[in-house]
């Protein structure tokens, strides 16, 4: 087992990074920016170093930086949390020709499903099933509105490289086609250096289903059920649920075999998550996520497992310490992504934290890098916290992350948390009675 692992990421899931190492008793090492030197992540890790200056590019993205840190330091690890490196393939090709192990799948696993389109391909090959859309990129405009016609309108513009909801825009019509093929295409050039685009069947109704999968990188594999994420707004996650209220025990053994039968074949290793529209009873593959998700813990809740530590574990060559049948689902979690952000047009709001109170009490989880006093700074994400609530069936989760959400005191800054109170008045909520949409259009009505 390693000694030391180094954490390259900051805020809450270098928390919850840090504290499967202690619990493993590894050693752990935190890297930060000059904006971050007061960050929790800093505190609780057995060492930090700084790795440069507040811009993320100079820092959390610094590659060399984090590979001296990990030399000078002796952590033979890197673990990536969510964002920045997580998902570069390059990255994990440097640390390989460092001698320094990447607690994730391998560069080429990421490389193919980084590329949306060779993600398709390869999902499709593997068995899972796809949404409709263009056979790989789409060249020029000629190709976009010939594919509209074949395929029928709607549809959806998506850039190969996109991600986080950026590059992707809909055409209702012929007419409109030009312009958001134009604006996808550039958008994934600015954004992600890729003007390769490609189109798929815009769903009306469908809801977002996504399969937690785990690989032993051996050819073992198993699926840790699905997750609603279909509350969003502009593409982003808010409010996330397992098992989903839509989702049977037939209907997610089925689908979940076919995601962990996937992963088996191409001998994937750790966490990843297979991202799915579902409508009328049929699921479509949108992307592949090749490791740990912010919303995971609503998978940990139900199980009763520890992502990062199976991660870790068979990033050292070890076993999984449970097969698909120690798998049994206990109760319903819900997450909500408590964000320092200014409603109601979600306009970022950093800041000094007045006071902080996190919730606490049976079935409640609280994954947050705040503390009184902190003050967030205005160059990352702002995402500050996750309220993770279990309970045995849905109504008592409901029941309890209204509470939680009672206790929870974060003053100084504005969050997302009205937005939490208001929704859980709405019937539909209350009924899981919700697609992908529903979120933008209450929005538009009631902020
Ligand atoms: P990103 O990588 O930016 O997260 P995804 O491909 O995962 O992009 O899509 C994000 C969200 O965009 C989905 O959860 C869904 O809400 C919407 N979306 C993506 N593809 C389609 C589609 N074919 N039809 C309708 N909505 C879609």
């Amino acid at each position: 087992m390693f000694d030391k692992i180094l954490i390259a990421n900051r805020g809450e899931i270098a928390l919850r990074v840090i504290r499967a190492c202690r619990e493993m008793g590894i050693g752990s090492v935190a890297v930060h920016s000059t904006a971050d030197s007061d960050a929790m992540h800093v505190r609780m890790a057995d060492e930090a170093i700084c790795i440069g200056p507040p811009s993320s590019t100079d820092s959390y993205l610094n590659v060399a930086a984090i590979v001296a840190a990990c030399e000078v330091t002796g952590a033979q690890a890197i673990h990536p949390g969510y964002g920045f490196l997580s998902e570069n393939a390059n990255f994990v090709q440097i640390l390989q020709d460092h001698g320094i192990t990447f607690i994730g799948p391998t560069a080429e696993h990421i490389r193919v499903m980084g590329d949306k389109i060779t993600a398709k391909d390869t999902m499709k090959r593997l068995g899972v099933p796809c949404v409709p859309g263009s056979d790989g990129g789409v060249p020029d405009l000629e190709t976009a509105l010939q594919v509209g016609r074949d395929i029928g309108y709607p549809v959806i513009i998506k850039a190969t490289a996109g991600g986080g909801g950026k590059g992707m825009k809909v055409a209702n019509s012929e007419e409109e086609m030009t312009n958001a093929f134009r604006t996808a295409r550039s958008e994934g050039k600015a954004n992600f250096g890729n003007d390769e685009v490609y189109i798929e069947k815009y769903l009306d109704t469908p809801r977002h289903i996504e399969i937690q999968v785990f690989g032993d990188g051996k050819g073992k594999a198993v699926h840790l059920g699905e997750r609603d994420c279909s509350l969003q707004r502009r593409h982003q996650k808010v409010f996330e649920e397992a098992p989903g209220p839509s989702i049977d025990a037939e209907t997610r053994a089925k689908i979940g075999e076919i995601c962990a039968n996937a992963v088996a074949d191409i001998n994937y290793i750790g966490a990843g998550t297979i991202e799915f529209l579902y409508e009328n009873g049929e699921f479509y593959f949108i992307e592949m996520n090749t490791r740990l998700q912010v919303e995971h813990p609503v998978t940990e809740g139900i199980f009763g497992v520890d992502l990062v530590r199976e991660q870790i574990l068979v990033a050292a060559g070890k076993d999984m310490t449970f097969g698909q049948d120690d798998l049994k689902i206990n109760g319903h979690s819900i997450e909500v992504r408590i964000n320092a952000e200014r409603l109601p047009n979600f306009a970022p709001c950093p800041g000094k934290i007045t006071q902080y109170h996190a919730p606490g009490g049976l079935g409640v989880r609280m994954d947050s890098a705040l503390y009184d006093g902190y003050s967030i700074p205005p160059y990352y994400d702002s995402l500050i916290g996750k309220l993770i609530v279990h309970g045995r069936d849905r109504p008592e989760a409901l029941a309890r992350l209204s509470r939680a959400l009672g206790e929870l005191i974060v003053d100084g800054v504005d969050t997302t948390v009205p937005l939490f109170y208001a929704l859980l008045a709405e019937q539909d909520i209350l009924d899981g009675n919700y697609d992908i949409h529903w979120l933008e259009h209450w929005l538009e009505t009631n902020l």
